[in-house]
């Protein structure tokens, strides 16, 4: 997934152990197959290749991931959008950028965002998106998607405590052998080598976006890689999302989703929004906390 796995487990033995985490291993490496957007043989693939030209017929689980995808999307009114895909060929955090996309080349991508383009075929279990050079990605939710499942799995087999850490965002069960719960410390944006706050988590997941991995500058202005579907542009004004919710499907969601949505109106949603916490971190060094949440600062 281009990401990261940690997994831990509470297990009676080693040799146990390792082999749940060998489970939960093969499952995050099937997820990845059907939905990665870089792998021309998924699913996801098949349904880009066809943008613009006919609906694709894909597995429940891909289009059950989109339907949600674009609940989400609803949720944070397009902020979220798996569409911001056709973006890819313009942006790129990979250090292969040289330059300033021009104005001429974010209008014309831009024009093929819009989750509302995606079209879903609940009977016939197909996706189609409208327009040529559409295209999907799941960047800021198979994450959090392939933790919820590898985690669904190992409860399925009695695995009674655990963590699946996917780059830092830690999706969790159960509680430490000696009782206590699962403590996660959430990275200084400003010093990423330090902690800035450390919370118990029992069962849910704690999930980071921050625009301090992959970005790239231009003329002193530091372009992160999550995308307001709006305009073609990253998003600015913020440096760290950090959510906690019951999934870590929606907490990855709406760690991205509040980038775009911005402090206030970022805030707003997630007080609405029953079992789900945040704290963002704007470039200010601002830092404020959803209503439910008091950090104790490190
Ligand atoms: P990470 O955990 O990898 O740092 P995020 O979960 O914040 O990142 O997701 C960022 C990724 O989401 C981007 O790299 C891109 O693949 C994708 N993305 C960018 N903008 C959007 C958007 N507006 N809606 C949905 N996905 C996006
Ligand atoms: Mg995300």
């Amino acid at each position: 997934m281009g990401s990261r796995f940690d997994i831990t487990v509470v297990a009676p033995d080693s040799i146990e152990a390792h082999s749940f985490i060998d489970l939960a291993v093969a499952e995050i490496t099937r997820i990845e197959k059907l939905i990665s957007s870089w792998d021309p043989n998924s699913q996801t693939s098949e349904i880009n290749r066809n943008a613009g030209i006919k609906a694709v017929k894909v597995d429940r689980e891909l289009f059950d991931l989109i339907d949600r995808s674009l609940g989400i999307s609803k949720l944070t009114d397009g902020a979220f959008d798996i569409s911001y895909a056709s973006m890819d060929k313009i942006w790129k955090f990979d250090g292969s950028m040289t330059k300033m996309p021009t104005e001429d080349e974010i209008k014309s991508s831009v024009s093929k965002i819009g989750y509302k383009n995606i079209l879903l075929d609940k009977e016939n279990s197909t996706v189609f998106l409208v327009n040529i050079g559409m295209k999907i990605g799941f960047g800021a939710i198979g994450k959090g998607y392939a933790a919820d499942k590898a985690k669904k799995l190992l409860m399925s087999k009695g695995v009674v405590a655990g963590i699946i850490n996917a780059s830092g965002d830690m999706n969790t069960w159960g509680k430490q052998t000696n009782g206590e719960p699962w403590k996660v410390a959430i990275t200084n944006p400003l010093d990423k080598n330090k902690a800035f706050a450390l919370l118990p988590i029992t069962n849910g997941a704690v999930v980071t976006s921050g625009n301090y991995e992959k970005f790239v500058v231009f003329n002193g202005v530091r372009y992160s890689h999550i995308i307001d579907p709006r305009t073609g542009y990253p998003a600015t004004g913020i440096i760290s999302a950090t959510v906690f919710a019951p999934k870590a499907e929606m907490a990855d969601a709406l760690a991205t989703s509040i980038f775009v949505m911005g402090m206030e109106i970022g805030l707003n949603r997630i007080n609405q929004i029953p079992n789900v916490e945040c704290i963002i971190i704007d470039e200010k060094g601002q830092i404020i906390t959803s209503n439910n949440i008091t950090i104790e600062k490190l």
